[in-house]
């Protein structure tokens, strides 16, 4: 099983209008898809995000000639070693790497991580609402109702934190009474909050009882504020997207600062941390709930990988928790024949990830190799 040829396949698409959370404006999305084909025509998908002209050049300079000849069973120490340069092509590369095992076995991706547990995954409609208009409160109840209402998702995430918490909180209101009793709602602050400010959200979460979580409302660094925070706040709290190593969330979870971490397979630096830290949660007794905001491969691999995971709980519909849906505008999504209805993924069958991708199919979205902000 050597390795033959790395494709790169730089994915990039503008945006019709900018949308944000409190981190800022999103003008573009991107992602770096990968395919590597071993001597034998094997072949695995996996995907990377960062600056794209940052991506194309390491591939070219150091990633492809590095991995060319190598054998894909000694898959652990070449994500580690490639892990050393970049952590998040290490996480695309052993997407890609586990594929190829799999299909090299005929058996599903899940059959190495223990085996599939149910049939569909849920998964929550994710949005970020901020546009520089000055009527952007009624623009985001209106989408927010429009996609419930046409995809069926009764779990939607909301950012805050980005303008005062009134203005948030006014949002909020709005959202929540227009689709009183249809939705559950995360509600997330990008580390936006002091201690202080974060528990000017309690009276609002102790109202009503249709909240999922209150999601990294502080700096993750301030761990004595979360468990302040944690005692006081009605509702969980989650937290975790960027951690790049279990060890972090092991750190989190013995400080007492997290109801549910979310572990990101694009951010962790390769699947096998991500599935660590999947079982980590079940071992210490917290929630799970992955995010998968950046990517739509790694989003599947999350799905898969959630497929396999024990239930935390024994209540029955609930008993798994939901895996981040990017619901703006994103047409790289449509790359990948895997689409919720009424707030549940079906997870694909079949060799591998379960799903062909055809690499014309591609071809629309590849970046131009001009620069851009
Ligand atoms: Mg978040």
């Amino acid at each position: 099983m050597r390795i033959e040829a790395v494709e790169t396949y730089p994915l990039f698409w503008r945006l019709s209008e900018p949308y944000g959370d409190a981190n800022g404006w999103k003008t573009y999305r991107a992602c770096m898809w990968f395919r590597i084909r071993t001597s034998s025509g094997l072949t695995g998908w996996g995907e990377c995000t960062d600056w794209l002209p940052t991506l194309v050049k390491e591939f070219e300079n150091r990633i492809i000639p590095c991995l060319l000849g190598k054998n894909c069973l000694n898959r652990g120490e070449l994500v580690a070693t490639i892990r050393k340069w970049h952590p998040r092509i290490a996480a695309g590369l052993s997407m890609a790497l586990a594929e190829i095992v799999a299909n090299h076995a005929g058996l599903s991706v899940c059959d190495l991580w223990g085996g599939r547990r149910r049939n569909e995954v849920p998964v929550y409609a994710s949005f970020q609402s901020y546009t520089d208009r000055p009527d952007w409160i009624d623009r985001s109840v209106r989408k927010v109702a429009q996609t419930v209402d046409e995809s069926g998702f009764d779990l939607v995430k909301i950012k805050v934190g980005g303008k005062p918490i009134q203005e948030d909180q006014r949002h909020l209101a709005a959202l929540t009474y227009t689709l009183r009793g249809a939705v559950k709602w995360a509600v997330d602050a990008n580390q936006s909050y002091d201690l202080a400010a974060a528990s000017q959200w309690n009276h609002m979460f102790r109202e009503d009882d249709h909240w999922l979580w209150f999601e990294e409302p502080l700096p993750l660094d301030e761990i004595d504020s979360y468990r302040l925070l944690r005692s006081r706040c009605p509702v969980p709290i989650a937290g975790g997207e960027n951690g790049s190593t279990t060890q972090r969330f092991l750190f989190w979870l013995h400080q007492g600062a997290l109801d549910v971490i979310q572990p990101d397979t694009a951010h962790l630096g390769g699947m096998g941390d991500f599935l660590d830290t999947l079982r980590l949660a079940r071992h210490l007794g917290v929630r799970v709930s992955p995010h998968a905001y950046d990517g739509i491969l790694s989003r599947l691999y999350a799905i898969l990988a959630q497929s396999c995971l024990p239930p935390w709980s024994k209540m029955d519909g609930e008993n798994i928790e939901p895996v981040e849906w990017d619901v703006m505008e994103n047409p790289l999504a449509t790359l990948l024949p895997v689409q919720p209805k009424k707030g549940r993924v079906r997870v694909p069958d079949g060799p591998g990830i379960g799903v062909e991708i055809d690499p014309c199919s591609l071809r629309r979205y590849l970046w131009d190799g001009t620069g851009y902000q």
